[in-house]
């Protein structure tokens, strides 16, 4: 059965824990997650756990590198610098239909999985509202900062 993703904030607001790759493994969701992704009303970006219900802070996602459709995970995920700022439009697959300007950071170091990486652009986008999530921030209830 295909989870459903959650659009009720009293759920979305839930500050999520840390988890392991091993419990990420047993309750198969990266699997969920792109099948929940899949039957979205749009197919998003990336999902991240507590919008199927599971507080977790593990996020899957899906972006074009090299102009192929690549997958990736955050386990874990904690910004360490953050570099420049831009404000863009964002969807998120728990507020249908509703776009909202966020300012981010252009570029990121983050660590996931216990391994120090940096995005820039699109996919640093991606992580900081997946990391929202984590921490309950919707994106049309972030404060401006
Ligand atoms: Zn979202």
């Amino acid at each position: 059965m295909t989870d459903l993703i959650v659009t009720d904030r009293k759920i979305l607001r839930q500050v999520s824990k840390e988890t392991t790759p091993q419990e990420v493994e047993s309750l198969g969701l990266i699997k969920r997650l792109r099948e929940a992704n899949a039957k979205a009303w749009v197919n998003g970006a990336g999902l991240a756990a507590i919008q199927i219900g599971v507080p977790l802070r593990f996020s899957w996602y899906t972006i074009m590198k090299n102009g192929q459709v690549t997958e990736g995970t955050l386990l874990n995920p904690v910004i360490i610098q953050r570099y420049g700022i831009i404000k863009e439009k964002e969807g998120c697959l728990s507020i249908p239909h509703k776009y909202t300007e966020v300012e981010r950071a252009y570029e990121i170091e983050y660590v996931t999985n216990g391994k120090k990486k940096r995005a820039r652009g699109y996919l640093s986008r991606l992580i900081q509202h997946e990391i929202d999530h984590m921490d309950g921030i919707l994106n049309d209830e972030r404060k401006k900062s």
